[in-house]
C-alpha cells in the first residue's frame, strides 16, 4: 500500500507555487520545533532510537505510533518496548 502510494505521488505533477501556497494555507503552518518532544525508545529488536513526537503525546507508543522501523537491524515494524523521554537536547 504504502509502496502503490508513493508510485501515484511520484507520477503527479510537479505543484506550482500557486497551488503550494493554497494547500499551506489549508494545512495552516507547520509544527514548530518547539511542539515536538524528543523520546529515547527501545525496540522490540533491542536497538535504541531516538524518535520525535507532538508535545500532546503522553507517550511515544500507542495508536499507530506504537511501531518504528529500525535502522540498525531492519526489523519493520519494530514495537516499541520501553521509551524515556529526552529533554534540554531538543
Ligand atoms: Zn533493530
Amino acid at each position: 500500500m504504502a509502496d502503490w502510494v508513493q508510485r501515484q505521488v511520484a507520477k503527479a505533477p510537479p505543484w506550482s507555487d500557486e497551488k503550494f501556497r493554497a494547500m499551506q494555507e489549508l494545512l495552516g503552518p507547520p509544527p514548530r520545533p518547539a511542539e515536538f518532544v524528543r523520546w529515547r525508545v527501545r525496540l522490540y529488536c533491542g536497538h535504541v532510537r531516538d524518535v520525535r513526537r507532538s508535545r500532546g503525546q503522553e507517550r511515544p507508543a500507542g495508536g499507530i505510533t506504537d511501531h518504528e522501523r529500525c535502522r540498525e537491524c531492519g526489523l519493520d515494524p519494530s514495537v516499541i518496548v520501553a521509551f524515556e523521554p529526552l529533554v534540554g537536547d531538543g
